[in-house]
């Protein structure tokens, strides 16, 4: 039995074609199962029963089953869902106005990159997850709040580019003009910095939002807050970005997540200043999140002393925003996700 969400809508033609089906009825199914979100075969409609029978010989809808909904003051809803392996990943819905409501997924079941300061790191990599995995957090969440249209942010659990086709793939699904036709711009992918992958990625989606996990300038520091810096260091992987195809007018989201005497010094924002200098970039500065974290020895640096920073930056011409931690109080902040340690 094969999974709709895990099929790009060309894919769900060549098989449909197997069987003897025309080309079209992959977008009658697009449209039923990701504009109108059914969940079952039987109520695609605009299918005769025939054609409704062998579907259902052959390919089922994947849900997700929610175990667990926390919600925060601040509107932010968390949903635990229950994988078929019994596997939870966690995604989660941030409301905002003007149509700007945002939905982040996961994308791994923990996370093998080990960053310092992150409770899904500490669990290590249990698996990817699969397209229909990434696909049906989406679905969920959209069908349970009603949404026609949503950001998108590949922020849970997970480096979304150590999964690369399924996220990939995933991008296509929510995108495709016959589904859920998400912008391009709507989507943003928040990376590491996995070099090679952003190199494919230029060619497999341009023109979706990329942020990077910063963290800091210099290239020691970084290693030390990011494993991951040693393989593909902070030189390349900016040399990289400067050629990402943007939208007209967006910027570069660099993330950086403000730890106490460790990334907040004088230092460290002039080495930022001269690191993003040439870049179209906007800052996003993230309070440290301490929940799971009690042992890391890393603490959050001081509201006054983050403004102080920022002001410093956008003083210089940066554009700096700092995240107010919205659901932080429900551990749903992106980049606190975590179901075991
Ligand atoms: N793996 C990807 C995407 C998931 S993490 C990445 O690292 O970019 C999403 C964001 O949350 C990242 O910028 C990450 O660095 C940040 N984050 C991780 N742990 C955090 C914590 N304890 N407090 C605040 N932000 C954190
Ligand atoms: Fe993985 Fe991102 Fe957490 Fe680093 S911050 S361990 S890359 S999920």
């Amino acid at each position: 039995m094969i999974d709709i969400l895990s099929l790009t809508k060309n894919e769900l033609g060549d098989i449909l074609a197997e069987y003897g089906l025309e080309d079209y009825r992959k977008r009658q199914i697009f449209s039923f199962v990701y504009k109108h979100f059914v969940d079952d075969i039987d109520k695609i409609t605009t299918l005769k029963k025939d054609v409704r029978d062998l579907l259902k010989d052959r390919f089922f809808i994947s849900t997700g089953r929610c175990t667990k909904t926390t919600y925060a003051e601040d509107g932010t809803v968390k949903y635990l869902l229950k994988l078929q392996d019994s596997n939870k990943i966690e995604s989660v819905f941030i409301p905002m106005k003007n149509d700007r409501n945002t939905i982040c997924v996961s994308t791994q079941v923990g996370c093998r990159m080990g960053c310092r300061f992150c409770a899904t790191g500490k669990m290590g990599l249990v698996r990817n997850l699969d397209t229909s995995e990434i696909v049906l957090q989406v679905r969920y969440i959209m069908k349970k709040h009603s949404l026609k249209n949503a950001n998108i942010v590949y922020m849970g659990m997970g480096e979304p580019l150590d999964n690369y086709d399924n996220v990939v793939k995933s991008v296509k699904i929510l995108i495709d003009e016959d589904g859920i036709n998400i912008s391009r711009r709507k989507i943003t992918l928040s990376t590491c910095g996995i070099t090679p992958a952003i190199e494919k990625l230029k060619e497999d989606l341009p023109y979706i939002n990329l942020a990077l996990s910063l963290h800091s300038a210099a290239d020691e520091k970084r290693s030390y807050l990011m494993p991951v810096n040693r393989k593909y260091p902070l030189k390349e992987v900016m040399e990289s970005l400067k050629t990402f195809p943007m939208p007209r007018r967006k910027r570069i989201t660099f993330e950086y997540v403000m730890i106490e005497n460790v990334n907040d010094t004088k230092e460290d924002r002039k080495a930022l200043l001269r690191l993003l200098s040439t870049y179209k970039s906007k800052l996003n500065i993230i309070p440290l999140n301490k929940h799971n974290l009690m042992n890391s020895g890393l603490n959050p640096t001081s509201n006054e002393k983050i403004e102080e920073f920022a002001g410093y930056l956008r003083n210089k011409g940066m554009f700096v925003t700092v995240r107010n931690s919205k659901g932080s109080s429900i551990k749903a902040a992106c980049g606190m996700l975590a179901t075991k340690v």
